[in-house]
């Protein structure tokens, strides 16, 4: 990175002490969940994102069913970089082949297995990975206890949970003793289209917890190229991200960094996961962090797109199991 090259901005992430980059690596897509992926392309994705200044990497066992743990760790492992330079989070209680076990005893084998994927001694945080689709009241007896004593262990610093539906965040928060949760992954809900994470900001400040937005591109919605095939997105949702792509495309303006733009202006939010396969895409990701700070966001462009997306603005998709 020359001089004259902006630096990205750095946030701290609630009480944790840990300074995140304000753009994170999503690494789901190393897992090819987005397409395929080469080895050489990972690491160069990984390199170039050191170079511009991200410090903050993503995965979980359940992407690519644990090929996004190896990859990372490998690209990791080939940069070389010293272990107290970047955060690495990863997850437990999500598995490709054998869905969702959130039992201590899983999630206590599950760190182990993922820290010999990433080659790592320990990872920064640990998440419990979708948590509607276990039974909450599990979640808070059973698998946090279990999170804290692997923190206690040394092989996670901090820990969290992550999933779709917000009210999963309160029904947690509110059950667990005091400090017990470090960090909470929301994906989805702050983007242009769906904003609905801002209204529990205060709630989530109250509890202390640290608050990472994933999913600013809206899972490849607000994409040129438009959401892969397994999109859970109505039709309704997916056309109307459509049309305000093909509006940016005609403008010549990209509907991902107007994106990406949007996501980064909210401060509350530690750090704007995006998932990121290329050089290419780390490169315009941090570009867009680095012209916001520099020249703003192209509010007309904005206030357009947002009135294309109007109709179908919070709309989500239903995601767990009904809670007994
Ligand atoms: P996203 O909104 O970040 O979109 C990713 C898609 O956008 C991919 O197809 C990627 O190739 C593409 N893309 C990235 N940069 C682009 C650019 N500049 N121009 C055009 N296309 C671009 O969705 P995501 O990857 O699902 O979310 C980000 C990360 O957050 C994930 O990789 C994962 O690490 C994390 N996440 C966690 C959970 C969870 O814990 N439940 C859920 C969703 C995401």
């Amino acid at each position: 990175m020359t001089s004259a090259t902006p630096k990205l901005e750095y946030r701290e992430l609630g009480n944790t002490g840990l300074k995140l980059s304000c753009v994170g690596f999503g690494a789901s897509p190393l897992g090819n969940v987005f397409g395929g992926v080469t080895g050489e392309e990972a690491n160069a994705a990984v390199r170039e994102a050191f170079r511009l200044g991200i410090n903050f990497f993503d995965t979980s066992p359940y992407y690519g069913g644990t090929l996004s743990e190896k990859v990372l760790g490998n690209a990791l492992k080939a940069l070389g970089v010293p272990r107290n330079e970047y955060v690495v989070a990863t997850k437990c209680g999500r598995y490709k082949e054998e869905g969702f076990n959130f039992s201590a005893d899983r999630v206590t084998r599950s760190i182990d297995e993922s820290l010999e994927r990433l080659q790592l001694e320990y990872v920064d945080i640990l998440y419990c990975h979708d948590i509607e689709f276990g039974s909450l009241d599990q979640i808070v007896k059973e698998t946090i206890p279990a999170l804290q004593k692997i923190k206690e262990a040394g092989k996670t610093r901090f820990i969290g949970i992550t999933g779709l539906p917000l009210h999963i965040y309160t029904y947690v928060l509110d059950r667990v003793p005091p400090g017990s949760l470090d960090v909470i992954l929301s994906y989805c809900h702050y983007c242009i289209n769906d904003s609905t994470l801002e209204d529990i900001i205060p709630y989530l400040k109250s509890k202390g917890v640290g608050i990472v937005n994933a999913s600013p591109l809206a899972m490849g919605l607000l994409t040129e190229s438009g959401p892969p095939e397994w999109h859970p997105a109505s039709s309704e949702l997916k056309s109307a991200c459509q049309a305000a792509a093909t509006y940016c495309k005609e403008k010549g303006k990209s509907i991902a960094k107007l994106a990406m733009q949007y996501s980064l202006l909210n401060k509350e939010m530690t750090s704007v996961l995006v998932g990121m396969k290329s050089v290419k895409q780390v490169e315009e990701n941090v570009a867009a962090a680095t012209e916001l700070a520099a020249s703003g966001i192209d509010e007309a462009t904005l206030a357009e797109v947002e009135a294309i997306l109007k109709p179908v603005k919070n709309q989500s998709w239903p995601s767990g199991i009904q809670q007994s």
